[in-house]
């Protein structure tokens, strides 16, 4: 393709917003526009690049008997009302009105368009299993869209969903689901990891994330340097072994007033106690019911894990008003001691203190001295906190290492999350009704591009892998004026063409606009026509290591042929 006749509105300076490296670069490089907060257009680069993508997809999930189709975008609400996730999903979910006031969501994703369809559809054990999957714009209404194509509110995912009669056989496709994603993720280019996780608002039991490791990425992959245990931060279980040592005698309870103390930091050091020695107190709304959450002042509480012990995932933090009509106090004063019928929930590290320090529910107070069955008791402990760095691994392999990930693809066994409330049931070989049981998989196309220039760029922009680069060779002429280089510069253009995918850049720019752009756009060689065409000797440049030769037309095809290799 001439380079002139492609829309690549590259740009001098990129909005100050873009924080992302990926994102700067996509809109520098000309291959995404912004059209509202979290909603693109795909330039013909990024076009190229997503088909790309897909089409690796598709032979990947080919090759594991997963057949494509195209499920509506446009969702009516009976389903979701159906699985319980109209009221379950929240505002992420986009709804609108048809003329007749009926009501739809946006696709976010298509547990329960596809089970109707299957459940309709299909009647005897003998058609299973079944693999859908399609590859198409997702809807969700994110709180905070950023990052360009990492996180948008429009967003192109592959999708695909098993059915099965069995649990064995759903863990094969699991399976084969998994080694197809890790298969898929190295032909794209991406360096990615396999991580256990929580399974969220989607639901069912059994889950792992794929993760593209980048600083920039949202989540946090907790894994040991000496096995293979690797898990997102919000699944990481932190290990409690009780310690022997045995507990100081029992202080008296004292108030004291601590002034405009507002953290556990300022707390430890207005008492001048460590952080480990305080325990904060938090209140979660848990399906419309209050209850205390305790910590030790230097750990965090995991919310997930709280959704996990609650088996739901309508949990939030109280808010400030809440708060106070509940225990009397700002957040930053709260505690256990209140004859409140509220339950009390802790971590198991809360169980190694005594004589600590909590919140008196009275603004500016606190206790010292405060011990667990004298002056509160507790409901029960549980692992409510996020691991730390350098803490003991679950697996005992040895100790937790952090590395930054972007989630590009899950996989997950539902079993009969939505088979059981949609009554999705086939004959099974006695020719009883039997319940179906689900797997689900996706993957974050359009951020696995992002994810692809996250890993791949250098200050000059995109070096895309060969797999997915928008074309193969960037054919360039230095001066186009001239007319041994317009004229081997056209003639080289119809010879490559039939070997190689090619962007002709035939345009009247100054050769440095023409090699900065180059840069930017990032295609893996560069064949360039200038002061030796009448020789019929070009330059060729690898993009990622800049390496370059003097070429001979007659070997051209040959040497860029072995470049590949
Ligand atoms: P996240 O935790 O990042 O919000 P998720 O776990 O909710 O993602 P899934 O429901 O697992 O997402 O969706 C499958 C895949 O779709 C994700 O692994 C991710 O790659 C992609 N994806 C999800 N949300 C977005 C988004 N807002 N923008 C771009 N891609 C997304
Ligand atoms: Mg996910």
């Amino acid at each position: 393709m001439k380079q002139s006749k492609v829309f690549i509105p590259t740009l001098r300076e990129v909005p100050a917003e873009a924080e992302a490296k990926s994102h700067q670069l996509l809109l520098k490089a000309g291959l995404i526009k912004q059209n509202a907060a979290g909603v693109y257009s795909y330039l013909p680069l990024a076009t190229r690049v997503i088909q790309k993508i897909s089409n690796i997809i598709r032979e990947e999930m080919e090759r594991i008997e997963a057949v494509e189709v195209i499920m509506p975008v446009l969702q009516h609400s009976e389903l979701w009302k159906e699985s319980g996730r109209w009221e379950a999903y929240g505002p992420e979910l986009m709804r609108l009105n048809d003329r007749h006031q009926r009501e739809f969501a946006l696709g976010p994703t298509h547990e329960e368009v596809v089970t109707a369809l299957i459940r309709d559809e299909l009647r005897s054990y003998k058609q299973l299993p079944l693999t859908l999957f399609q590859i198409q714009t997702k809807f969700r209404d994110e709180k905070r869209p950023r990052f360009g194509l990492l996180r948008g509110r429009e967003f192109i995912m592959k999708d695909a969903y098993s059915f099965h009669a069995d649990e064995e056989s759903l863990m094969k496709t699991y399976n084969d689901m998994y080694d197809a994603y890790y298969k898929i993720f190295n032909r794209v280019g991406l360096n990615v990891r396999a991580v256990m996780a929580d399974s969220g608002a989607i639901g069912g039991s059994h889950t792992h994330e794929f993760h593209a490791l980048s600083a920039i990425g949202e989540d946090t992959i907790v894994y040991s340097d000496n096995s293979d245990y690797a898990a997102n931060i919000e699944k990481a279980e932190v290990l409690y072994t009780p310690s022997n040592h045995t507990h100081e005698e029992e202080k008296p309870l004292e108030k004291i007033e601590t002034p405009n103390v507002k953290t556990v930091q300022d707390l430890a050091a207005f008492l001048n106690v460590p952080q480990s020695q305080i325990i904060k107190t938090m209140i979660f709304n848990v399906q419309g019911e209050y209850v205390v959450i305790l910590v030790r002042g230097d750990h965090e509480v995991n919310e997930v894990k709280v959704k996990a012990i609650f088996e739901t995932d309508d949990v939030s933090l109280a808010t400030e008003e809440d708060i106070r009509n509940i225990l009397g106090a700002s957040s930053g004063s709260l505690g256990p001691i209140t004859d409140k019928d509220i339950k009390i929930y802790a971590d198991h590290y809360v169980q190694e203190l005594n004589n600590f320090v909590v919140g008196a529910n009275e603004d500016d107070y606190h206790y010292i001295n405060a011990n667990v069955n004298r002056d509160f008791k507790i409901d029960g402990y549980f692992d409510l906190r996020f691991i730390l760095e350098g803490e003991p691994l679950a697996d005992g392999s040895g100790q937790a290492k952090f590395a930054e990930g972007i989630e590009v693809g899950q996989v997950f066994v539902l079993g009969d999350k939505y088979a059981k409330p949609m009554k999705a049931t086939i004959l099974n070989d006695q020719g009883r009704e039997q319940s179906l049981t689900m797997g689900c998989y996706g993957i974050g196309v359009s951020r696995t591009l992002s994810a692809i220039i996250e890993q791949h760029h250098d200050d000059n922009g995109i070096i895309w892998p060969q797999s997915v680069a928008p074309y193969e060779l960037h054919l360039i002429t230095i001066n186009p004026k001239k007319e041994d280089q317009r004229e081997l510069g056209d003639k080289l253009y119809q010879a490559l063409q039939s070997k190689f995918e090619v962007l002709y850049d035939d345009r009247n720019e100054r050769a440095g606009v023409k090699f900065n752009d180059a840069d930017l756009i990032g295609i893996p060689v560069r064949v360039v026509v200038g002061k030796n065409a009448s020789e019929g000797i070009v330059e060729v440049k690898r993009r990622d290591n800049g390496e370059r030769n003097d070429v001979h037309i007659d070997n051209l095809i040959e040497h860029i042929k072995n470049l590949s290799n």
